[in-house]
């Protein structure tokens, strides 16, 4: 009889979602215990929009408060936030904001050992709870393993406020779950690798709960933050629980890290997921059709001239995919796919004409 070895994560200890609950950060610090010295890292924008008007709720309930903008997550810019969180020496830090501020809190909590909160103005990608940071400038791989925040507040008044590119950019990354789980079962089969089936089924969840609400989604407003919120938060839990980002990001995800290497950022994360997502289910052998359709009426892109990038980016594209990560094992295999076959693989899928 083998023994079991042991699997340990952390989760978040409280999720808040819903309309106006801003207000309710002060106590939800003190009943977690979380200290009286909060450092928050914010946008220039969000900072006059809300983050000034958080300070103040919590200087006048007795906190000491620190506030700085973050202007982007090159890691230099990271690394002055971290020493400004060092010479603070706060007990808690939140992250207030879009990807940036969020993945700068969750970077710098990591390298502190101080625990953060996380407060999304936007519903744009799975990062907003996950323990994963995205940073720039270091290396191919753009994941650096984090502790997932201590608390989410979700104000689903502000985050429909946020333009509406960015909900369904968090719907397409959400949508990318599909392939992403199956590339965790073929390595699983393939490569031995580690595959956790409860993990699995609930990122596969949030995808498909963005499947059946495409329609409430694409009409925006409160419901349709509420749902692309919980869908994220859900995938952000199954990578708690696997101690990875296997269940939330597979090949799809290396043909959008690849075409930013190639295209310099040229749109957004789960624009670019999405596409990927496409392409990536024909590979898998599955219903790309249906998910071409969800994706085009959810009002996403599904060309590259609607991503803004010219066809051979597609192209180079999937063809440098599997070197990004290559310890990765995907659809794409070892040896990713020849140009001929990229280029192919992108005309049947529609992407390029
Ligand atoms: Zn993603």
């Amino acid at each position: 009889m083998g023994s079991i070895a042991p699997h340990i994560f952390d989760l978040p200890k409280r999720v808040v979602i819903g309309e106006d609950v801003l207000h309710t950060l002060p106590d939800l610090i003190s009943d977690l215990h979380l200290g009286r010295r909060v450092f928050i890292v914010t946008g220039p924008n969000i900072r006059k929009v809300i983050g000034e008007s958080i300070a103040s709720l919590l200087s006048d309930k007795g906190f000491s408060v620190e506030l700085s903008s973050v202007h982007n997550t090159y890691i230099d810019e990271v690394e002055r936030i971290k020493d400004e969180v060092i010479n603070f020496r706060p007990a808690l830090i939140i992250g207030l904001g879009g990807g940036k501020s969020i993945d700068t809190a969750k970077y710098v909590s990591s390298k502190t050992g101080i625990p953060f909160i996380s407060i999304p103005t936007a519903a744009s990608h799975d990062g907003i709870a996950s323990p994963f940071a995205s940073i720039r400038g270091i290396g191919k791989v753009t994941s650096v393993k984090a502790s997932p925040p201590v608390a989410i507040i979700a104000d689903v008044k502000v985050i429909a406020k946020a333009p509406r590119r960015l909900l369904l950019a968090g719907a397409g990354d959400l949508i990318g779950k599909l392939t992403a789980v199956l590339d965790w079962r073929l390595a699983h089969r393939l490569k031995g690798e580690y595959y956790g089936d409860y993990a699995a089924s609930l990122s596969l969840l949030s995808a498909k709960h963005i499947l059946s609400f495409s329609k409430i989604i694409s009409a925006g407003g409160s419901n349709a933050v509420r749902i692309v919120i919980e869908g994220l938060i859900s995938a952000s839990v199954a990578m708690c629980i696997a101690g990875s980002t296997r269940p939330a990001s597979g090949s799809e995800h290396l043909f959008s890290h690849a075409l930013d290497v190639v295209a310099n950022y040229p749109a957004l994360h789960g624009e670019q997921v999405a596409v990927g997502t496409i392409m990536m289910s024909y590979l898998h052998g599955r219903n790309w059709r249906k998910i071409r359709r969800i994706v085009k009426n959810l009002g996403l892109p599904v060309t590259a001239k609607e991503l803004g990038v010219r066809d051979v980016d597609i192209i180079k594209a999937l063809t440098i995919a599997h070197t990004i990560r290559p310890e990765r094992y995907t659809i794409l295999g070892e040896t990713g796919l020849t140009w001929e076959a990229a280029e192919k693989l992108a005309k049947i899928t529609g992407v390029i004409d």
